[in-house]
């Protein structure tokens, strides 16, 4: 932490999300500064500094992992491809600094594992960024559902899709390389979302996968599913079934049905949330103030460090759902109920 009251970052990959929301969201919160820039390109890592007036060092990633700037921030924010978050994890935790992690936590469970152990290790903070958990109609509905206003919670049906445009329509992006995105790309990017928000509404994590998937447009030609399907059981007695296609109109929900009652967020997933809640007959609308997703999951993150209190979602809860992810790929290539 620092004198004056505020967490210091260095962000890491320069891409549209860190450039077009992180940043901003870093500029905008009380408690977060911005000082240092990472990117595979000096003259990108400069121009950044040259944009955004309070980062005053850009570095390369060699640089990073030689400690370069290290003075200069308190906590880095990863939001390279998944296949490469966990090396810039390993160099923050052996500097001391606290690690911010975009979803998913890693391409795989052996190395999502390794970034557990290293945070872990060196007893460096480890959040990663699911933004739904500070999102103020989502932690409503979780509050809803505590409380019983459904009754007993029996299943969870979610979607999550976005057009080919959305992705960025260029074929030779890494989503679309399983050696930098994991196992598929409509799970790992999107489908994570209604995966991690039903965990997050319902309390509970999956017990058994079961999936389908395909890809049919040219540009999926190297990963398996351009769309899923996939059903979980969950330890709470639940089924939460869910849909997600990175090749479809841009459409997302998550409805949570009870016994007595109906939780329904849409849109949920893309920045922008609705409320409704259903009992008695009646559905009333109980959305709250749009605020910056981004700004408040960075802003929660800076408090919790600045405070010394647990974090979370911390790397556990990061892992499970990169395990459930490799079950529902699993799942659709055998055909078979995968336990997790
Ligand atoms: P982009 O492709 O826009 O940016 C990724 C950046 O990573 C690149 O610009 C590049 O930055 C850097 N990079 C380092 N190595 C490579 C490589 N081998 N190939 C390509 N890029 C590389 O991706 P996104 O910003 O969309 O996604 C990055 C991460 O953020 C992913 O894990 C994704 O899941 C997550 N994400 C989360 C979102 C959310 O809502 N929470 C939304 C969007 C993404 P440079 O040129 O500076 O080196």
């Amino acid at each position: 932490t620092t004198a004056h009251g505020t967490v210091r970052f260095a962000v890491i990959g320069l891409g549209w999300w860190t450039v077009d929301r992180t940043i901003p969201a870093l500029l905008d919160s009380e408690l977060c500064d911005i000082t240092v820039a990472v990117s595979g390109s000096t003259d990108k890592a400069n121009d950044v500094v040259d944009r955004f007036e309070p980062i005053t060092h850009g570095i390369t990633y060699d640089e990073f992992h030689h400690g370069a700037a290290s003075d200069a921030y308190d906590a880095i924010y990863i939001c390279s491809p998944n296949a490469l978050h966990l090396p810039y994890a390993e160099t923050a935790a052996d500097l001391g600094k606290a690690i911010f992690c975009e979803k998913p936590m890693e391409a795989s469970v052996e190395r999502a594992e390794r970034m557990v152990d290293v945070a872990s290790d060196d007893d460096v903070p480890l959040l990663v960024g699911y933004r739904m958990h500070t999102e103020p109609a989502i932690r409503r509905a979780r509050e809803l559902i505590r409380d019983g206003t459904i009754g007993r919670p029996v299943v969870a049906l979610g979607n999550n899709t976005q057009s080919l445009i959305d992705i960025n329509d260029d074929p030779d992006q890494w989503r679309l390389n399983p050696d930098l995105v994991g196992s598929g790309v409509s799970v790992t990017d999107i489908g994570i979302y209604p995966l991690n928000t039903a965990r997050f509404l319902l309390d509970a994590d999956p017990l058994t996968a079961q999936a389908q998937m395909d890809s049919t447009h040219e540009f999926f030609a190297d990963v398996p599913d351009e769309r899923t399907a996939f059903t979980l059981s969950m330890d709470d007695g639940t089924f939460l079934a869910s849909t997600a296609s990175q090749n479809a109109q841009s459409s997302t929900s998550l409805r949570i049905v009870g016994t007595d009652g109906e939780i329904y967020v849409e849109p949920a997933f893309h920045m922008e949330t609705e409320l409704r809640l259903t009992r008695d007959e009646t559905t009333v609308d109980l959305s709250t103030p749009q605020v910056d997703q981004m700004t408040e999951i960075l802003t929660y993150f800076a408090d919790r460090i600045l405070s010394g209190e647990a974090i979370g979602p911390d790397g556990d809860h990061g892992l499970v759902d990169v395990r459930v992810i490799e079950a529902i790929y699993e799942a659709a290539e055998s055909d078979q109920t995968v336990t997790i």
